[in-house]
């Protein structure tokens, strides 16, 4: 079943124009036809069943028939990430999203190579992987800002869970409650980091095991941590 990610209100009986590209995946890539069911969701209203009205030349509109499946929260961590390669940094997105994230917060590090963050490009890839691992929420994208401003203004009931290689860590483990896990660069954080950090109530620095990882690779490891099942 194709799912997209609408921005529209959705009730019995609403029509929703498509995007261009949404027009254009429908037709041109996945050959569908007026008439055709497709399933919306936006975030707020659940998800529904939605006819093809109509669909040509890069238009179309959906009319929305019955819910499917009615609005959930979807309250998962915070992934704050040393922003990386446009690629890796692409990946990370892309995973984080599947994982379950609800928020994805890029920073600027003592050591982040990178100047600047395409938003809308990550929100693209965010809402991409949002139809396809059914979700019912996109993940809030957050501006890039700098390490120290985040923690300036972070919510201090939330627990930032700090990934550590090389430290003398706590492995991580499943967390209760809001929380939020933070990955270095590529080369790690930096002096003025760890400074900045250890001044900080709500770090906690915690380990993902005895390896060294690619910040990606921990970034989808950690977030597995994180919300593992509860055995039993
Ligand atoms: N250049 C660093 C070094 O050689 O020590 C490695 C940085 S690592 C490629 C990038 C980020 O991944 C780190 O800042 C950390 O947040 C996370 N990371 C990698 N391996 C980890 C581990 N075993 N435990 C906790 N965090 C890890």
């Amino acid at each position: 079943m194709i799912r997209l990610y609408v921005e529209s209100a959705l009730s019995p009986g609403a029509v929703v124009e498509a995007s261009e590209a949404q027009a254009h995946y429908l037709g041109g890539v996945m050959r569908r036809a007026v008439g055709d069911i497709v399933h919306l969701f936006n975030g707020t209203d659940g998800e529904w069943a939605c006819r093809i009205a109509t669909l040509a030349r890069g238009k179309s509109a959906l009319a929305v028939e019955v819910q499917v499946r009615s609005q959930a929260e979807e309250p998962g961590p915070w992934l704050v990430f040393a922003v990386l390669k446009r690629d890796t940094t692409d990946l990370v997105v892309q995973k984080a999203t599947e994982l379950g994230v609800s928020a994805l917060l890029p920073v600027f590090t003592e050591r982040t190579n990178a100047a600047r963050v395409n938003l809308d490009r990550l929100r693209a890839i965010a809402t991409e992987a949002a139809e396809q691992s059914e979700r019912l929420t996109v993940p809030d994208i957050r501006p890039a800002r700098q390490l120290h401003d985040l923690l300036r203004d972070w919510p201090t009931d939330r627990a930032l869970h700090v990934a550590q290689e090389r430290a003398d860590a706590q492995p991580l483990g499943r967390a209760e409650g809001a929380a939020g896990l933070l990955i270095g660069p590529e080369g790690g954080f930096g002096p003025r980091d760890h400074a900045m950090l250890d001044r900080c109530r709500f770090v906690r620095a915690v380990s993902l095991g005895p390896r060294i990882l690619r910040a990606e690779t921990a970034a989808i490891a950690g977030l597995a941590l994180l919300q593992a099942p509860r055995c039993g």
